[in-house]
Parts: C-alpha cells; sequence; structure tokens
C-alpha cells in the first residue's frame, strides 16, 4: 500500500484507517491520538484518547476530568498496539508534554512532529529526531524570512525596559499554555527574582508546571481587588494576550504592553496589537530549524501541514526529497 492509504487527512484530521484512529482531530472521534494540550489540537470529547500522562492531565484542567471517554497515557518511547499499528510518542520540544507521534503499518513508519521546536527551553523535554520514512512537519513559521532570536536575548528587551521605566506596570502577553510559564522561567534564568504576577487563568497551569518540577519563582494574582493596595509601578505581570483589551488591564499603572510571540518577528502584528515592546519568542521552529531537522531525518518522503506549506515543499523538492502539502484545516496554534 502507499503511504496516503495507510495515513490520510479526513474530514476529522489526519486518519490512520488500518488502526482507526485520527491523530489531533478537529472534531470528536472514536479513538485519537493527542500530541499536545493546546486547545487545536487537544479538543474534549473524544471516545478513547493516547496521549502523554501531562498532555491528559493539562486537558482534565482545561475541560474537566470527563474530557473524554477513557484515557491512556504512554511514557516516551513506550509502544502502544492499537489494532495492529505500532504507535510511540517522542519529544517535540513545543510545551509540557508535547508529543511526536511515530506510527508503524504495513511496513512503512511515519514521524507526525505535532507542532514543534528545536531551541532549548527547560519548561518541557527537548526535542529528539525520530528516524522515519514518511515525516509529516508543521511550518507555521514555514518561510525563509522567520529567523527566531535567541529567547534570552528578547528577555533582555524586557529587563531593559523594567530599568528605563520603573514606574510603569510591565504586562506581558503570553499564552496560557506553554508561552506564559516559559517567559516566567526565562526571567528566572537572566536573574529576575521579583515576584511575578499571573492572571487568573494562568494559575492552574502555573501550578500544574510547579507540580511538574518546573521552578517559576514566587508567583503572585495580579487580582486588583477592592480596596487593594497592591503596587503594580515597576512590575512584571504574565497574561494572555486576550485579557489586555479588559478593564482588568486598564487598572494598571502606566500599563507597558509587551508581548511574547514567534509572530512578533512581523511588525505589522505587533502595530496592529498594539504591542510597544515585542518580544520574539516563539514556541515553533523558525526556518532554519524546520529545514535542519528535514535534512536530519532524510526521510523518503515529506508532508508538510498547518502553516505556509508551499515554501517548504518547495525547499523539500529542490533538496530532491519528494514532499506534498497536505492542507489539514483547523489548526491556529495559541500557542506560537
Ligand atoms: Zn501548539
Amino acid at each position: 500500500m502507499k503511504p496516503d492509504q495507510l495515513l490520510y487527512p479526513a474530514p476529522a484530521g489526519l486518519y490512520c484507517p488500518a488502526g482507526d484512529f485520527h491523530v489531533d482531530p478537529m472534531r470528536p472521534v472514536a479513538r485519537a491520538v493527542i500530541t499536545h494540550g493546546h486547545s487545536d489540537h487537544a479538543r474534549a470529547g473524544h471516545g478513547a484518547v493516547l496521549a502523554t500522562r501531562e498532555t491528559l492531565d493539562i486537558m482534565a484542567i482545561r475541560y474537566g476530568p470527563d474530557f473524554c471517554g477513557s484515557a491512556q497515557a504512554a511514557a516516551f518511547g513506550e509502544t502502544i498496539d492499537l489494532a495492529g499499528v505500532k504507535v510511540s510518542l517522542h519529544p517535540a520540544g513545543h510545551v509540557l508534554g508535547s508529543a511526536q507521534v511515530a506510527i508503524s503499518t504495513s511496513g512503512t513508519r511515519f514521524g507526525v512532529s505535532g507542532d514543534y521546536k528545536r531551541s532549548p527551553d527547560p519548561t518541557c523535554t527537548p526535542y529528539e529526531p525520530v528516524a522515519c520514512d514518511v515525516f509529516i512537519t508543521e511550518a507555521t513559521f514555514g518561510l525563509p524570512v522567520f529567523h527566531h532570536p535567541g529567547p534570552k536575548g528578547e528577555i533582555g528587551k524586557l529587563l531593559t525596559s523594567l530599568r528605563q521605566f520603573p514606574e510603569r506596570a510591565h504586562l506581558v502577553g503570553a499564552y496560557s499554555l506553554g508561552k506564559a510559564q516559559r517567559v516566567i522561567r526565562l526571567l528566572r534564568d537572566c536573574g529576575y527574582d521579583r515576584p511575578i504576577y499571573i492572571h487568573g487563568s494562568l494559575a492552574r497551569l502555573c501550578e500544574y508546571y510547579l507540580s511538574r518540577g518546573i521552578d517559576l519563582g514566587e508567583l503572585r494574582p495580579a487580582t486588583l481587588e477592592k480596596g487593594d493596595t497592591t503596587d503594580f509601578s515597576g512590575a512584571v505581570i504574565v497574561g494572555p494576550p486576550s485579557a489586555f483589551g479588559e478593564r482588568w488591564a486598564r487598572r494598571f499603572p502606566d500599563p507597558l504592553v509587551a508581548f511574547a510571540s514567534g509572530w512578533m518577528m512581523v511588525r505589522q502584528r505587533a502595530k496592529q496589537g498594539g504591542v510597544e515592546l515585542p518580544l520574539v519568542i516563539s514556541d515553533h521552529c523558525d526556518w532554519p530549524e524546520l529545514t535542519e531537522t528535514i535534512r536530519e531525518l532524510s526521510p523518503s518522503e515529506v508532508w508538510v501541514t498547518h502553516g505556509r506549506e508551499e515554501a517548504l515543499v518547495r525547499w523539500c523538492e529542490l533538496a530532491g526529497i519528494p514532499a506534498r502539502p497536505l492542507h489539514l484545516v483547523g489548526y491556529e496554534d495559541e500557542g506560537d
């Protein structure tokens, strides 16, 4: 059988007919393998779910304990048999618990990257290359213009701003799963030891990271109750970008809005979002990481999904590797 008969995009998402399971399906299915907890990949309402312990815990935090019919945790590298198809999970380095999925069926081994990155991140297990015949890669930042700078240099910009504007509250926008904890951890690694204030929507996920041994230093709720006399001048407040348009954000003294995202490479996006201090910190591969990964794995075929598919497909063809876009829809990563 040809690879595209063994695994292919079905209406609900990438589907393996022999094992009767979907990877990161967009709508409820009987059996799902979930790469990580971001809401566009991990949805509630599936029958059976296979994922890492952390991803299952994160789904329970976000959707409640009954987020699926039955959950099965797999350790990294453990082989699970799904109706004769061998499935294993491997670190993707994207957020806590994030995994790539290796699928072996009818003599073909597929490597489904999920979202991944190669740059170091102490808040999750680092990416590990997974040998495969067909590599299915994401391409969120799949254009040659995307080169992400080192994250510590970006955090350095935030620390400089705190010194320059010691009276202003620094509101740092970061998606609630992964990016927020990474930004906090980066601040600690750069020597920032004051309490960091967090929006209420981050509390449970930050607590979960702490329970998995990821030290985030002293975190305090960034709530402004009536009569609260907390002085937020010069404080760092981390919250989801969506909260910055709310009344909540306008109560801080002379707020300076920063946003940590790979998209901050694009000046226009920062401007449109009213971001005064763009921080280019991405949880995805940039162009050099994507192309180096493909070179390193040297698969016999590459399928490109959710992102800028055409440029990477073209790059593969020029490198002599057959490639095609998958045109899977529905992934709008919440954790870029
Ligand atoms: Zn993601």
